[in-house]
């Protein structure tokens, strides 16, 4: 009756949207603190007085913008606000299951990667945030965003154009002042507002991007095609503590410490990622750049590893079934070849050999990988893999043979941090590394007859295992998600052997000592390198990084980021990684 009334009242009143959107703010904006009660008393203990001064001010900024939201909404006749509604809901559950794995709401960055990341990638990280009991947070947005639609429609369609002027401007112009002055964690106070906030954001990163082409390493030219061939494997989510070859005390990688005593292995120990996703990763690692954050575009505007490689007449290859960092190469060739490039192979390319990566998963690529050597040699190839992309369980066949270690979580099983949780999420994850990693190296070393080859093999960052309680598995700046191997293989018959003897024993690598390595491995002359790269793992010596930096957020600088530091020596436990419970194994 109340509510019939009070609904009566409004529509008669004078600004019927204007007092409805203002009392559903208040709603919305109330609710939010009720259930977030954590953070904002975390925030405030957090805040100087000058600090809750300005915080205050940002609150009735971003109360007024929901305000001036939902004034809009208002305006859309009935069916609109219907379609509104179903994409509010959507963006409120979206919003929330963020909030409760991550304990933030989207940025700029996030809206980024869910836009340009792959396919598969998005539908795994959707799995890996929802949760039931998100629905029941969302339930009060979803019935304040219902009321809206049962507000009358009164109005011309100009009238409306006309109202709406103002309300645009205004969330146009305090966002882009939020974007210039306002780091983006700092505060959310509604997830509606927030997604709006972190769209827009989006869009103002774009203005400031680089669009134009790579600069041009000098000219020169390739007496012949090279003898050998360089592979550069980058791993996904290969925690570098986790392999046996760096103490893990399971037998993950047996084959990779085989290959070690038979003097083909050189290992680098655990590296530090440039950063805590693949794009941030791939964009250091592809381009060379050393400093954080990319403030200066260098990532878009270095010259790509291929750039050299096809300097110094190696056929180039990209092999890429994990499409993360396709997009900066693609957009800058516009509708032409990437520059460099010779063949690009994604999913397609292995349909069309008729080679099932479901079921072979990254063997498959293994034994491309030995076929076209197998024909000649020359080749410098840059490989993403799909190596241990959440959820583990899709990552290895489905057999006895690779459940090596148990329980395992089931294949779409969300993260539980639990010690039985963590149990089987750790036995599920060293599975797949003696899978993705071990057999990998196993079928390529025995299948490659072609053995004049070095690999120079990362990964692109690594993962939590929820040793925190974390139920996310990377994107966050924790160090654990810095843990990376690094090694060198190389095959009996390398040319260049010589070289890989010469790594003085107990250096630190970063990510960013990979660019010249790989450099030096081509044999580029010092005269044709057109930027200071950090030094090649052959010239590092135990002097050198002694403090080894990455970055998680934004890549440029733009919107949210943070600069961290792994130091010497690392914080205790740092680089170690340990089996959880008992578990049975069938060794
Ligand atoms: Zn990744």
């Amino acid at each position: 009756m109340i509510a019939k009334y009070s609904l009566r009242a409004i529509t008669q009143a004078t600004y019927p949207r204007a007092i409805t959107a203002l009392l559903a703010a208040t709603l919305a904006v109330l609710i939010d603190p009720i259930f977030r009660f954590s953070d904002y008393r975390a925030l405030l203990h957090l805040l100087p007085v000058a600090g809750a001064m300005k915080f205050s001010g940002l609150l009735t900024l971003v109360f007024l913008q929901v305000v001036a939201l939902f004034y809009l909404i208002l305006l859309f006749p009935r069916i609109l606000r219907t379609a509104v509604f179903l994409l509010s809901v959507f963006v409120v559950v979206v919003e929330l299951s963020y909030w409760r794995t991550l304990s933030q709401f989207m940025t700029g960055t996030d809206l980024f990667l869910a836009l340009t990341v792959g396919g598969d990638h998005r539908m795994e990280a959707v799995e890996s945030f929802l949760n039931p009991l998100t629905f029941l947070y969302a339930l009060p947005y979803i019935l304040i965003m219902f009321a809206l639609i049962l507000v009358p429609f009164r109005s011309t369609f100009r009238k409306s154009l006309a109202l709406s002027i103002l309300p645009v401007i205004f969330l146009l112009t305090s966002n882009y002042a939020l974007f210039l002055h306002v780091p983006e964690r700092s505060f959310h106070l509604n997830p509606l507002t927030s997604f709006l906030r972190s769209t827009l954001h989006y869009e103002f990163e774009n203005l400031y991007e680089y669009s134009g082409p790579r600069d041009d390493l000098p000219p020169a030219h390739a007496s012949e095609r090279p003898r050998d061939s360089i592979i550069y494997v980058i791993d996904e989510s290969v925690r570098g503590s986790n392999l046996s070859l760096n103490g893990y005390p399971r037998a993950t990688t047996p084959f990779l410490q085989y290959l070690e005593t038979q003097g083909l292995l050189k290992n680098l120990g655990i590296c530090v990622a440039a950063g805590s996703f693949s794009y941030i990763s791939n964009a250091y690692l592809i381009t060379g750049h050393n400093a954080f954050p990319d403030d200066a575009f260098r990532t878009d505007r270095n010259p790509t590893i291929f750039d050299y490689a096809k300097k110094m007449g190696y056929e180039t290859i990209y092999i890429d079934i994990n499409q993360g960092y396709l997009s900066p190469l693609m957009k800058a060739a516009g509708n032409g070849p990437v520059r460099s490039l010779d063949r690009w192979m994604t999913d397609q390319a292995f349909k069309e050999r008729h080679v099932d990566l479901d079921t072979t998963k990254d063997l498959g690529i293994a034994r491309l990988l030995s076929s076209l050597l197998n024909e000649r040699g020359g080749y410098f190839v840059v490989i993403n893999k799909k190596g241990l992309h959440f959820h583990y369980r899709n990552r290895y066949p489905d057999d006895m043979a690779s459940t090596i270690w148990r329980p395992v979580m089931e294949a779409s099983e969300p993260i539980d941090p639990s010690a039985a949780g963590r149990e089987k999420l750790v036995n599920t994850y060293d599975n797949g590394i003696r899978f993705q990693v071990d057999e990998f190296f196993r079928v390529f070393v025995s299948e490659t007859t072609n053995q004049n080859y070095v690999i120079l093999y990362t990964s692109d960052h690594g993962q939590t295992l929820a040793e925190h309680g974390q139920v996310y598995t990377h994107m966050k700046p924790d160090k654990v998600i810095v843990d990376v191997p690094d090694f060198l293989v190389s095959g009996e018959r390398y040319s260049k052997k010589g070289l890989l003897a010469g790594i003085p024993p107990g250096i630190r690598v970063s990510h960013l000592n990979n660019f010249a390595t790989l450099l030096d491995l081509m044999g580029v002359p010092i005269s044709l390198r057109v930027r200071p790269y950090d030094k090649s793992i052959f010239s590092l010596t135990v002097e050198d990084n002694r403090a080894r930096f990455y970055m998680s957020g934004s890549l440029h600088g733009l919107g949210d980021y943070v600069v961290k530091v792994i130091p010497t020596p690392p914080d205790a436990g740092w680089g170690v990684s340990r089996p959880v419970g008992n578990g049975s194994t069938s060794e």
